[in-house]
């Protein structure tokens, strides 16, 4: 079986680990946590990166900060994880729903003011597949009716829009090192923070509410309880892990990218013939071969073509369901507008096996199988 994903392992991960333990320093905010930390400043230019156990943990952090709470609304895509409503909705917020472009599956930057009431607080984009939300527009938006734009670059990490890292645009970004992403932790997050001022709450919340980070740094000479918060740091053991990828991720980044053209250039002819979409990537987008994924013509060709690849050993499969439509959704949500695209494009999409080390000869043996099924080869 090809199978859709394998965690990536690059090869220093374990001696790492190792150094971590014989530091005798596996809690938070050890020696690694400070390397990926000011790694991903550097790489992506925000003014603070601060490691969490997850994205979803990343974006609630964010909801605290932005003060979000009962009664508030948050715009964002209904074709999106879980977790990009829930971070809100745990603060008593209303996730209000919009439509998604069919070019990228993107938030449509366009029907996001009509979303807007008075009880809006925020714009969360949510940059699919690694490839950039309009953000130029979105920012617009957000400053003439005073919101906070908070992205979700849970897949982002290597990508950029008009040459700016995707999560250091809005006021925070949250970065995902789930084992499904381009680098990982097995579980884990950042949160990237835009606002110099934002560092110490940040700070606080994330480390229970207390002020541990400024007498670590020998700011107070005790700490203490300053405000309500929670824990958000990753043990050093996972910051081990994932310092040996961002160490080489020039390397694993080229080396998706390979992937990706590979597959494009494969199944551009049934694309040609109408028969398939393939992915867009927008003028001024850089993308980070995140995902691979294909349009067909709808649900059941869809899932004909599961089965097929199936059979043929090939392990592919589909994405969100549309959380409007969920039972939390449905709760917590509202969908503004008509959903013109986000259910019918979501049945048409599938993901092909993607990952760092698939090689030629498996991507021309699933693009074959793709073309077979077709009636193509
Ligand atoms: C993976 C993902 C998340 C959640 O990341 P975790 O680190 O598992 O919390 C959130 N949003 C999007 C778009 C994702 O792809």
């Amino acid at each position: 079986m090809i199978d859709f994903n394998i965690p990536l392992f690059i090869g220093r991960e374990l001696d790492y680990i190792r150094e971590a333990v014989e530091n005798k320093k596996i809690c938070g905010d050890g020696k690694f946590t400070e390397l990926c930390s000011r790694w991903l400043e550097k790489k992506t230019g925000t003014n603070r990166a601060m490691l969490t156990t997850s994205c979803t943990h990343a974006t609630e952090l964010a909801a605290m900060l932005t003060g979000i709470r009962e009664g508030d609304e948050v715009i964002m895509p209904s074709f999106t994880f879980v977790s990009t409503a829930d971070a809100f909705v745990l603060r008593g917020a209303k996730a209000v729903f919009t439509d998604i472009r069919p070019d990228t599956m993107n938030i449509d930057e366009n029907l996001i003011e009509d979303a807007i009431t008075e009880r809006t607080k925020a714009i969360i984009p949510v940059h699919y597949a690694g490839v950039s939300c309009e953000m130029d527009k979105i920012m617009e938006i957000a400053k003439k009716h005073n919101l906070f734009v908070i992205e979700d670059a849970a897949q982002g990490l290597m990508s950029s829009y008009k040459g700016r890292a995707l999560g250091t645009i809005g006021d925070y970004g949250c970065l995902s090192f789930h084992e499904t992403k381009n680098y990982t932790m097995g579980e884990g997050g950042a949160l990237l923070i835009k606002d110099e001022k934002n560092i110490e709450r940040a700070e606080i919340i994330r480390e229970k509410g207390t002020n541990r980070s400024k007498f670590f740094r020998g700011q107070v000479d005790k700490y203490t309880w300053v405000e309500s918060g929670s824990s958000y740091l990753p043990s050093d053991i996972n910051a081990a892990y994932l310092w040996a990828q961002l160490e080489c991720a020039d390397e694993i980044n080229k080396e998706r990218l390979n992937v990706w053209n590979l597959y494009y250039r494969q199944l551009k002819d049934l694309e040609n013939e109408g028969l398939i979409s393939l992915p867009y990537v927008p003028k001024g987008c850089v993308h980070n071969a995140h995902m691979f994924y294909i349009k067909v013509k709808n649900l059941d060709e869809r899932t004909a073509l599961i089965d097929y690849l199936k059979k043929n050993n090939i392990q592919a499969v589909f994405h969100y369901l549309p959380l409007h439509s969920s039972p939390a959704g449905k709760k917590y949500g509202r969908f503004n507008g008509e959903d013109n695209f986000t259910t019918r494009e979501s049945e048409r999409l599938l993901r092909l096996p993607m990952y760092y080390g698939l090689g030629e000869e498996k991507i021309i043996y699933i693009t074959d199988t793709i073309k077979k099924f077709y009636g193509k080869v």
